[in-house]
């Protein structure tokens, strides 16, 4: 089966994102049929696009583009940040699953950035290790908001800090994967940076990352 184009794909998401917000929800494909699909067929020949997100409960990214079985290739980790797993991760979902779009997805109040943004500039924080070198992947995003806004309160910061950390996912991902790099700067996969809103149920677009890719690839 073709899959539609990535023009196409990302209307398809803006639209279930809209169902979803508006309360009118169609689960299209969470349905008997799709499961039989799914357990006959390769998810390659249907995924349509893979999506790194927070970990977070309030961000169920199947629900929140009104998707089902087979349609997202979903990468989670908490502060959707890009280490090297989830670098491999997204590497499988477009090059196995053979996704035409990625989206990474930041969602506004995200506990990782607040915690981020709490930590004193340039020190480590209290707590494990393990949750201090998460951070440490969001410390540039606070910092860039910081800079930006140098008189903005702490919810200013956070909101800034969160899109921020979007760029910051996908310039990591682009650091750490040639394979992501190049297809997105050829234009094979269309990525996007996006933020969900916990409050409105809405998708804010961010924008194209191309050019992300591009100035990556220029790095060698
Ligand atoms: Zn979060």
């Amino acid at each position: 089966m073709a899959r539609p184009g990535t023009d196409a794909i990302v209307s398809m998401l803006q639209r279930g994102n809209q169902r979803f917000a508006a309360g009118g929800v169609r689960h299209t494909h969470c349905d008997p049929n799709r499961l039989g699909l799914a357990s006959r067929e390769d998810q390659s020949e249907h995924a349509v696009a893979t999506v790194l997100a927070c970990s977070d409960s309030r961000v169920p990214v199947e629900c929140v583009f009104d998707a089902g079985v087979m349609d997202l290739f979903v990468v989670r980790v908490a502060g959707n940040v890009c280490g090297p797993d989830q670098a491999a991760s997204v590497e499988y979902g477009l090059c196995h699953v053979r996704t035409p779009v990625l989206v990474v997805l930041g969602h506004t109040r995200c506990g990782a950035v607040t915690a981020a943004v709490d930590r004193a500039p340039g020190r480590g924080g209290a707590g494990p290790d393990n949750v201090a070198r998460l951070l440490d992947r969001i410390a540039p995003a606070v910092a860039r908001a910081r800079a930006a806004a140098p008189g903005a309160g702490r919810d200013e910061l956070v909101a800034r800090a969160v899109e921020e950390n979007v760029w910051q996912c996908l310039g990591d991902l682009f650091r750490l994967s040639s394979d992501a790099r190049d297809r997105v700067a050829s234009g094979a996969v269309r990525a996007l940076g996006a933020v969900y809103d916990l409050a409105t149920g809405a998708v804010c677009w961010l924008g194209d990352a191309a050019a992300l890719a591009a100035g990556h690839q220029d790095r060698g």
